[in-house]
C-alpha cells in the first residue's frame, strides 16, 4: 500500500546524532564563541586575488559589512571575495551570550589519527547552558588518562530523540588541502577584544551547514538550543541526511529564528569570560601555546584573571617572539606589530594601553539604536525639559531612527552616519557607555538601566 504520509527519514537532529553514533563520531568541545550583536559568523579561509592574500578572511574590507541589508546569511563582495562558498552569518539570539563549538571528529583507523570532519555550535542564551558542559570537560580531564578524551562530550544535553528538523544554509567549498573555519560574533574584526574561534578541518570534500530548530507553529516558549551543524557533504550524502525545511527567507521564519524561545540573556559583554574558559578548555587539553595565548588576549585587554594566570606561563612569555606570533594567532594583529618594534612590551600594563583598542563595532546593534532612538524621539519630542535641547540639536537623526524603525524608510549609509552619530551624543547626555546597554533593545530597559545608575548600582 503506498504511504500517504511519511516524514523525510533522516532529516532531524536525533537522525543526525544516530547516525554520527554510528559511525562513531564524536562531539568533542573545543573552545566556546562569545556573540554580542545578535549574529553568528563563520567563514572560511579564503585566497584574496585581489590582495593575493590569505590572512584577507579576517580583515576588514572597506566594500562589504558583515551582513547586507535586507539580505540574510551572506554577503557577496568582489573586493575581499566574501560569497556564500565562504562565509555565513546566521541569528544567534536575542542578547547573546557563550556558546560552546564542538569538533566533530572520529579516529581514522587506518593511522590511528583523530581527524576532523566537521563541526556543531550551539546556540542558547544562557550561560547556565555552557558551563555545566565546561564543568564536565574540566572535571573529566583530571579522571581520564589521555586529556583529549576529557573534551569528548556525549550528547546527553542535547536529546537524541530530538525532533528538530533542519533547514541548509549553504555549502561552505572544500579546499585540496583541508581548510581553517573561524567562528566570531558577524561584526567582530581583527585586533577586538571578542574571541575568534578557529577550527582546522581536515576534510577536502565541502561542508554542508546545516541549521535546526523547531517548527515554525511550535508553541513552546522556553528557551531551547539552536543548533548548527557543519559536515562533508559526501559523508551526509552517503548516509541520506536531507536538510527537510526549506531555507527560511520571509521575515516571519526569520524572526522566529531569531527570537522564539530566547529568553535570558546577559547584559555585558562575555569576551572576558569567553577568553578564561578557552584558556581553561585548551590547558586541560594540555595545548599550552593556546591556553597561553587565551591569557595573552585577556592581558592585552587588562582581564585581572588572566594578567594573574599569566605569570605561570613565563617559560613561554620571557620569548618576545613567542608573544608577538601567539598575539598574531589570536588575531590581535596591530598588538603584535606594536609588541614587535617595542611600542608594546609585555608584561602588558596600564601605560599600555594606549596600544590597546576595544572593539566598538561589535557594541549596539544598528537596528536597536533606530528602536531606541526611535521610541525616544516619538515619546518625547513635545516634552519640554532637560532633553529638549537634545532634541532639538538633533532634529534630523532622532526623526530618522523613527522613520528607520517603523520601516518607513531604509536606512541609506548616510542616515546610518547619522544615526550613530546621534546615537553617541545621546548616550553623552545620559552619561552611558555603549558596553553598558549591550543587550538593551528598547528605551524602557536602556532608561531602567539609567535609572538603576544614578541609584548607585
Ligand atoms: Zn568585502
Amino acid at each position: 500500500m503506498k504511504k500517504l504520509f511519511t516524514k523525510d527519514k533522516n532529516s532531524s537532529f536525533g537522525d543526525l546524532l544516530r547516525l554520527f553514533k554510528e559511525d562513531q563520531i564524536g562531539l568533542a568541545l573545543v573552545g566556546v564563541v562569545n556573540i554580542e550583536s545578535g549574529m553568528i559568523s563563520a567563514r572560511t579561509e579564503r585566497f584574496n586575488q585581489a590582495t593575493q592574500d590569505y590572512t584577507a578572511a579576517f580583515r576588514e574590507c572597506d566594500n562589504c559589512s558583515s551582513e547586507e541589508e535586507n539580505r540574510l546569511f551572506f554577503v557577496n563582495c568582489r573586493k575581499c571575495g566574501k560569497s556564500e562558498d565562504n562565509y555565513f552569518w546566521i541569528p544567534s539570539g536575542d542578547g547573546d551570550g557563550i556558546y560552546p563549538v564542538f569538533e566533530l571528529n572520529h579516529v581514522n583507523e587506518s593511522n590511528g589519527e583523530v581527524e576532523t570532519f566537521g563541526f556543531a555550535v550551539v546556540l542558547f542564551p544562557t550561560e547556565d547552558f555552557v558551563e555545566p558542559i565546561v564543568e564536565h570537560v574540566l572535571k573529566n580531564a583530571s579522571e581520564v588518562e589521555s586529556s583529549l578524551m576529557a573534551v569528548s562530550f556525549s550528547p546527553g544535553l542535547l536529546d537524541p530523540q530530538s525532533a528538530l528538523e533542519a533547514f541548509e544554509v549553504t555549502s561552505l567549498k572544500g579546499s585540496k588541502d583541508g581548510q581553517t573555519v573561524f567562528f566570531s560574533d558577524a561584526m567582530t574584526t581583527v585586533d577586538s577584544n571578542n574571541v575568534i574561534f578557529n577550527m582546522m578541518l581536515q576534510n577536502t570534500d565541502d561542508i554542508t551547514v546545516l541549521a535546526f530548530s523547531e517548527f515554525y507553529q511550535a508553541v513552546y516558549q522556553g528557551p531551547k538550543p539552536r543548533i548548527i551543524i557543519g559536515y562533508s557533504t559526501n559523508w551526509l550524502k552517503e548516509k541520506g541526511f536531507k536538510a527537510s525545511k526549506p531555507r527560511p527567507s520571509s521575515q516571519a521564519v526569520y524572526d522566529d529564528w531569531t527570537i522564539f524561545g530566547m529568553a535570558n540573556c546577559h547584559m555585558n559583554p562575555m569576551c572576558n569570560e569567553a577568553i578564561w574558559l578557552n584558556f581553561k578548555i585548551n590547558e586541560v587539553m594540555e595545548k599550552f601555546n593556546y591556553a597561553g595565548s587565551w591569557l595573552l588576549q585577556g592581558a592585552l585587554y587588562g582581564d585581572s584573571d588572566c594578567l594573574k594566570e599569566i605569570d605561570r606561563y613565563q617559560e613561554y612569555t620571557s620569548d618576545p617572539e613567542w608573544v608577538t606570533t601567539w598575539l598574531g594567532q589570536r588575531m590581535q594583529f596591530q598588538a603584535a606589530i606594536d609588541h614587535e618594534d617595542g611600542r608594546l612590551t609585555f608584561p602588558f600594563s596600564p601605560s599600555n594601553s594606549n596600544a590597546i583598542k576595544f572593539d566598538r563595532k561589535s557594541t549596539v546593534p544598528f537596528e536597536d539604536k533606530c528602536t531606541i532612538l526611535g521610541q525616544f524621539w516619538y515619546e518625547f519630542r513635545d516634552e519640554e525639559g532637560e532633553m529638549s535641547d537634545f532634541i532639538k540639536s538633533q532634529d534630523v537623526g532622532l526623526p530618522l531612527a523613527w522613520f528607520i524603525s517603523t520601516g518607513v524608510v531604509k536606512s541609506l549609509e548616510l542616515g546610518e552616519e547619522f544615526i550613530n552619530e546621534t546615537f553617541q551624543a545621546f548616550l553623552d547626555v545620559l552619561q552611558l557607555e555603549e558596553s553598558e546597554i549591550v543587550g538593551l533593545n528598547s528605551l524602557t530597559a536602556l532608561l531602567e538601566k539609567v535609572e538603576s545608575k544614578s541609584q548607585g548600582d
